[in-house]
C-alpha cells in the first residue's frame, strides 16, 4: 500500500521492537508488555507515534495502531493538531485459523524489517531476504500461546475500536483471506486511492 501511494508505514510494533533493540526506557517498559502478547499501554503507544510524526511529514499509513478506544480518541485530537485527517480506516478480516496459518509462515529481516511468508514469498526459513539479502528470522511472539494471548487482547481492546470507527462512518472492510493482490485491489476500491499522486493520511 504504502509504496503505490507513495506513504511512509508506521508499524507501532517496529517502533517498539527498534526501542527495545536500542535499549530505551520506553523499550524497556514496551517490552514488560509484549513478550507476553499484551498491548503496552496507551501512553507508550502513543508516544511512539508521535515522535514517528514529528520526525515525517509524508503521508503514512498506520499499521496496528490505533488498537484501543482511548488511543483513537488520541489520535484524533493528535491528527487535529496537525490538521492531518485520515483519510480512511481499514479492517483486514480474516478467519481465525487462517491468521494463526499465516504467523506461523511469517518471517521477518533482521536488516530491512520487511514481513515475509514461507512458501509465498520464499521457499524456506534459511532463504536470505528477497529484499535486500539480510538473514530472516521468526518473531519471538508469532507462536501459537502467544497468539492466544494476542487474539484476547485483540477482542478486549481492539474490537471496540471498530465500533468508534463505524461510528464515524471511516471503517471500510476489507475481506483478506485472498492473496496480496486480491487483498490490494479491494483497498483501492473501498478507499478511492489508487494512484501515487494520491495520498492516504497527509
Ligand atoms: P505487531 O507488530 O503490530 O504485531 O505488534 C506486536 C506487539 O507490539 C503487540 O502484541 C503489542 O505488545 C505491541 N503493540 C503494537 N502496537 C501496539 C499498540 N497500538 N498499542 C499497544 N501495544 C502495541
Amino acid at each position: 500500500m504504502a509504496e503505490h501511494w507513495g506513504a511512509a508505514v508506521v508499524s507501532v510494533g517496529d517502533v517498539l521492537r527498534a526501542e527495545i533493540a536500542a535499549g530505551t526506557e520506553l523499550g524497556r517498559e514496551a517490552a514488560r508488555e509484549m513478550e507476553h502478547g499484551r498491548l503496552v499501554p496507551d501512553r507508550v503507544a502513543i508516544a511512539s507515534v508521535e515522535s514517528w510524526l514529528d520526525a515525517h511529514r509524508e503521508a503514512f499509513v498506520f499499521d496496528g495502531f490505533p488498537r484501543t478506544v482511548g488511543q483513537a480518541e488520541a489520535l484524533d485530537e493528535v491528527l487535529v493538531r496537525r490538521r492531518s485527517p485520515l483519510t480512511a480506516v481499514l479492517w483486514l478480516e480474516l478467519p481465525v485459523a487462517l491468521i494463526e496459518e499465516r504467523v506461523s509462515r511469517r518471517v521477518v529481516c533482521q536488516s530491512c524489517g520487511r514481513s515475509f511468508q514461507v512458501g509465498l514469498h520464499v521457499a524456506s526459513r534459511e532463504d536470505a531476504c528477497p529484499v535486500c539479502g539480510g538473514v530472516l528470522t521468526v518473531r519471538s511472539d508469532d507462536n501459537s500461546a502467544m497468539l492466544t494471548n494476542r487474539m484476547e487482547q485483540y477482542r478486549a481492546h481492539t474490537q471496540p475500536v471498530m465500533d468508534f470507527y463505524e461510528a464515524k462512518g471511516m471503517l471500510r472492510k476489507i475481506e483478506a483471506s485472498g492473496t496480496p493482490d486480491e487483498v490490494f485491489t479491494q483497498i483501492e476500491a473501498a478507499t478511492g486511492i489508487n494512484s501515487a499522486q494520491e495520498t492516504v493520511g497527509r
